[in-house]
């Protein structure tokens, strides 16, 4: 094993699958609800140069840094990987908290853009890398604009994106629809090989 992947893979029984697709398909929602139902699933935290939006905590939804603290994290060596999304922000996700989830056997999921799948797929081979597709290209345009949190400049350039990625898409292991939240958690459940949420409803009377 090469130097690289000695550092990057540690031995463990755990698992890391990389959660991606284009913008606005629901990724983070899907690995919240994900996070919620599941203590036996482990989502990273990544840091970025973005500000919090309102409601976003520091430490629960990213990780907040300036740009020295950003640069400071990438030359020594704590990004598992990083890139600069939408042409205006640095994202990236911290290497040490992910390789003590793995070490302690647990299921990692990695939220990240395509730049960043592709870099994990290198450097992390075992990793599952998951596609999170809308259900149409018209649908994913309605989230985006539904979820107000872009200005439209913003959002002509998350599309602008969006209309590349998804031409990755024969890049990654695994398709999941986005059509509805709780029908992508059950697939990406199965396929990470958990055993089946219980039924909120309960077992019948
Ligand atoms: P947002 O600013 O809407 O929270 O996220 C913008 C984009 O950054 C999303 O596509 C998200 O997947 C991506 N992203 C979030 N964290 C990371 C990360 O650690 N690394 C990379 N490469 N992309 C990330």
């Amino acid at each position: 094993m090469s130097e690289e992947l000695d550092r990057a893979v540690p031995a463990g029984g755990g698992s890391v699958t990389v959660v991606s697709g284009p913008t606005a398909v629901g990724k983070g929602t899907v690995c919240a609800r994900l996070r919620e139902l599941r203590p036996d699933v482990w989502v990273s935290v990544s840091a970025t140069t973005r500000p919090p939006r309102p409601g976003e905590v520091d430490g629960v939804h990213y990780r907040f840094v300036d740009d020295a603290e950003f640069d400071r994290l990438v030359e020594t060596d704590q990004m598992l990987e990083w890139a600069v999304v939408h042409r205006k922000a640095r994202y990236g996700t911290p290497r040490g908290p992910v390789a003590d989830a793995v070490r302690q056997g647990r299921h990692v999921i990695l939220e990240i853009d395509l730049q960043g799948a592709r870099q994990v797929a290198r450097t992390w081979p075992d990793a599952t890398l998951v596609f999170l597709m809308p259900p149409s290209w018209e649908e994913m345009v309605r989230r985006l604009v539904g979820r107000g949190t872009e200005s439209a400049e913003e959002r002509e350039r998350r599309l602008e994106t969006a209309r590349t990625e998804m031409l990755a898409l024969d890049e990654f292991d695994h398709v999941v629809v986005n059509a509805e939240v709780g029908q992508a958690v059950d697939d990406l459940v199965e396929l990470l090989g958990l055993p089946p949420l219980p039924d909120p409803q309960g077992p019948p009377d």
